[in-house]
This record gives structure tokens, sequence and C-alpha cells, in this order.
């Protein structure tokens, strides 16, 4: 594996390599990995002949200063995960190589009302913040395919938009990958480990109330659900931040369901000061 820290080592190398179409795939970190991540590298490494993945946390998307502060950082062990699942490019830029003109007057994106609801409406910037990181490295790295993970399934979404807004439609490729769990159903986050121990048991509540509101909404009004699975959640001490039931494609919030229309159920709540977030999608 090549570890590149500098965007001009990634640019010379790429360019002598001379990789052509549907050759390069990517995965996009914040490292402090696990299993999840490297699923991401595995479906990567099926369909690409290289695949560079990239550590980076990234300021602007942090709303929270005191959560940018304590993300987990594991470098030395990522990049052996990195290694030992097959990455053969590790792009590790700094601040300043995302950056170059500084984090203040950055370009807008015009994410409409994807900024104002869930995700948006609760972290305020923060999808702003994914889309500066996103377009930076799409830029640098050009991939025909880039690796995401149904787990932040709203970034999913505005990732797509953003790939449409930067005018690259058609020339990298989405691959939404499935979420990795835990034994007990909690989905593999880099934030988990900031769980105290108490909490950890407590968290799988999070997968078992949306598997509750997957298994037993019929169609018609999804309200009553909601609040059952929010009583759940309640009742192991947690702050919900939302638990909702939206349009797959679009996030339209839905309060009435058909009963066929693709939907999923999402959910994020504080345990502690650890904020989790997870989703299923309903009807598939
Ligand atoms: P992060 O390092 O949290 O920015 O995540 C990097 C990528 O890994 C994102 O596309 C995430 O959606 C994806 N990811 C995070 N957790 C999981 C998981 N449990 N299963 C699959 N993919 C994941």
């Amino acid at each position: 594996m090549i570890i590149c820290k500098k965007q001009r080592e990634l640019h010379d190398l790429l360019e002598k390599k001379k990789f052509g179409q549907d050759e390069i795939g990517f995965v996009p970190t914040m490292g402090a990995l696990h299993t999840g991540h490297l699923s991401l590298v595995d479906a990567a490494k099926k369909q690409n002949k290289i695949v560079i993945c990239s550590i980076f946390v990234n300021p602007t998307q942090f709303n929270d200063p005191e959560d940018f502060k304590k993300y987990p950082i594991s470098l030395e062990k990522d990049i052996l995960m990195f290694e030992g699942a097959g990455c053969d490019i590790l792009f590790i830029p700094s601040v300043e190589d995302i950056y170059p003109n500084g984090t203040n007057d950055l370009a807008h994106y015009d994410l409409g009302f994807l900024e104002t609801v869930l995700e948006g409406k609760f972290r305020p910037g923060h999808f702003q913040g994914v889309c500066l990181v996103m377009e930076r490295l799409l830029e640098i790295v050009l991939p025909n395919n880039l690796y995401l993970g149904q787990k932040d399934y709203q970034q999913c979404i505005v990732i797509k938009k953003l790939i449409e807004l930067i005018g690259l439609n058609g020339r990298v490729e989405v691959n939404i990958c499935p979420t990795l769990r835990e034994d007990d159903g909690l989905a593999m986050s880099s934030r988990n480990i900031r769980l105290l121990p108490g909490d950890r048991k407590k968290a799988a509540t999070i997968s078992a109330a949306l598997r509750y509101i997957k298994e037993n909404l019929k169609a018609g009004d999804t309200k009553q659900i909601k609040n059952e699975a929010k009583e759940m959640l309640l009742q192991r001490g947690f702050r919900i931040d939302y638990i909702e039931t939206a349009d797959g494609d679009t996030l339209n919030l839905v309060d009435k369901w058909d009963g066929k229309q693709k939907i999923v159920a999402l959910v994020a709540a504080f345990l502690n000061k650890v904020r989790l977030i997870d989703n299923m999608v309903i009807n598939t």
C-alpha cells in the first residue's frame, strides 16, 4: 500500500499510472476504522483495478466543536487495517491540502430541503462541510466508483446531489454498501468507543427500535408505531433528536404510508454525550 500525504504526490502517482475507465474505486473515511469501513474496501476491490482510501477528519463538517475535539484517532492501527484489507493507495491529506485558502468564506451548496430535515435540521452546516470535503476529494482522486455506507443514509443522498451539482453525474458512480452491525445489532461506528461501559449495552436499543418499526409498520398512519419506538428509547435513557419515517429517495417525511412506497426509518439519539444514528429501509 502506498501512502500519500500530499495532493501533489497522489496526483503524480495517478498521472504516472494512467488509469482508465472503471479502474479507480474510492473509499473516503475519517479514520478510527472498524469492520464497516473495511466492507466498503471489499466492495471496491471487487469492482475496480485499484482502490484508493482516504483518512481525513474534516473540521468543516463538525457543527459541535466538542465532537471534533473528541473524534477518535487511531492512525497507526488504521494504516494496518487498510493495508490488510487490500487498499492500494491511502491518502492522508492535511487540512491545508484540502482547504488551501483556509476554512472561512468557502463555497455554498444548494441542498434545498435536505438541509432542513433530519440530520440537516439537527446539525446545521454539517452537510455543507460534507460537500466541501467531498468535492475536493473527488477533484483530487477523480474515481470512477465511490463507496459510501448506508449507515449515513442522508449523507448518501446529499453526496448524490453534490455529484449532480458539480457536474460529475455519469462520471462518478455512487455505490451504497449495507450497514455492518455488532452481534447485538448496534450499527458499527467510530463513535461507539466513546460510549460509557453501561451505555454500550443500552445502545443496541436503537437498532431494536428500528427493527420494531420495520416489522410492525402497516399501511396507514405511521405515528403510533413511531411513538412506541420512541418510548423504547426513552425508557433506556436516550435523548432523542428524531425518530422518523421518510421517503427512501427524497427523504420527505412520511406520516401516512400506502404500504408500497419505499420508505426508511431513521433515528438520531444521544446516550449521555454520544450521538448515534442509524436507519433501516422498511419494505425491501
Ligand atoms: P466515517 O469514517 O464515519 O466518515 O465513515 C466513512 C464511510 O464508512 C462512510 O461512507 C460511512 O457511511 C461508512 N460507514 C460507517 N459506518 C458503517 C457501517 N457500520 N457499515 C458500513 N459502512 C459504514
